[in-house]
């Protein structure tokens, strides 16, 4: 099986206001290979974020290499991120982050419209995906005009629309009532699974974690398998 996310003795270090050293994460190594659908689980504070900022080459690493799709990201320059970051991740936040005066079907779209791709087939793409998210008839809901549920739903179609090999996601659910999280993780993880995606999920509810055929665990500033 192909590898999709690889860390390779990673070390993420921040200087605190003192100018004290605060490691975050170290001596962690671990593969995600093609299909992998798995839970990244610690309390507040562990490291989670960190971690699938470095996963998504939004920040990069204290030691270590990260390859992404087999292709080292250690010494690109910051252009070559973002391209790599554009055609191979999509993320999920907690918050979903759509921008107010666009419509549903615009906000699914956005990453396509960044990379300069045809706007009408972009619009097409976005279109399909919120179809899949059962949002059909919310295309040109404005995020206001969509509950919490929709708008997670539409952040999830943003994701995929540039069809990512990796998707990153942290505490997708995290800001839904537990009926809505658990149906809008069902959705995420059927897409996931019908597309053969990786995923690298985030969580503390260790009840969705457990849905999840692969959980990496935080241990003393590492991630082991569990
Ligand atoms: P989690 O997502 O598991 O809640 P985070 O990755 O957000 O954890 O944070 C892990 C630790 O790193 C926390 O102690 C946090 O204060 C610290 N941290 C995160 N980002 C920074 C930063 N930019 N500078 C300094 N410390 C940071």
């Amino acid at each position: 099986m192909t590898n999709i996310l690889e860390f390779q003795d990673i070390e993420k270090s921040y200087n605190n206001h003192e100018g004290d050293k605060l490691t975050v994460i170290k001596n962690t190594s671990f593969i995600l290979k093609k299909g992998q659908l798995v839970a990244l689980i610690g309390p507040s504070g562990a490291g989670k974020s960190t971690l699938l900022h470095l996963a998504g080459i939004l920040d990069t690493a204290t030691k270590g290499r990260i390859f992404i799709d087999n292709i080292d990201t250690k010494n690109m320059k910051d252009q070559q991120r973002s391209i790599l970051r554009g055609k191979s991740v999509g993320f999920v936040y907690q918050f979903h982050h759509l921008l107010s005066e666009f419509t549903a079907l615009e906000n699914a779209a956005m990453p396509l419209f960044i990379q300069n791709k045809n706007k009408k087939e972009a619009l097409q793409k976005a279109e399909s995906l919120l179809e899949k998210v059962g949002l059909k008839n919310r295309l040109t809901h404005k995020p206001s005009q969509l509950s919490g549920g929709e708008k997670q739903r539409v952040a999830i179609a943003r994701a995929l629309v540039n069809d990512p090999d990796l998707l990153l996601a942290d505490e997708p659910t995290g800001n839904l009532d537990p009926k809505t999280a658990n149906h809008v993780f069902s959705l995420f993880l059927d897409i996931a699974h019908e597309r053969g995606l990786t995923a690298l999920i985030a969580t503390h509810n260790l009840d969705l974690a457990n849905r999840l055929e692969n959980r990496l665990i935080f241990d003393n500033q590492s991630v082991v398998w569990g």
